[in-house]
């Protein structure tokens, strides 16, 4: 399959994209990355994708702190409870 929508083909774009969303390219690749993602609908749509995945996952990881925090103050108090019973 011939790709002529940028430097690049799909699968080393793809295989590109945790470190592209990440801002751990280097400018060169990154441009290179960017351009075909312009270029084509498919991989601009994963990427979409990806970048999804990336925010909730970061968004849960935050969510997450408070319940952790809340257990442990809970626990603590059991065990507080415990030894007094
Ligand atoms: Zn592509």
């Amino acid at each position: 399959m011939t790709d002529r929508s940028g430097a690049r083909d799909c699968e080393s774009v793809v295989r590109a994209l945790w470190d592209f969303l990440d801002a751990e390219l280097d400018d060169a690749s990154a441009a290179e990355i960017q351009a075909h993602l312009e270029a084509c609908e498919p991989c601009r749509a994963h990427a979409d994708f990806e970048r999804r995945l990336l925010d909730e996952l970061l968004a849960m990881r935050r969510r997450e702190a408070d319940p952790d925090a809340l257990r442990a103050r809970i626990e603590a108090a059991l065990r507080e409870v415990e030894a007094d019973g």
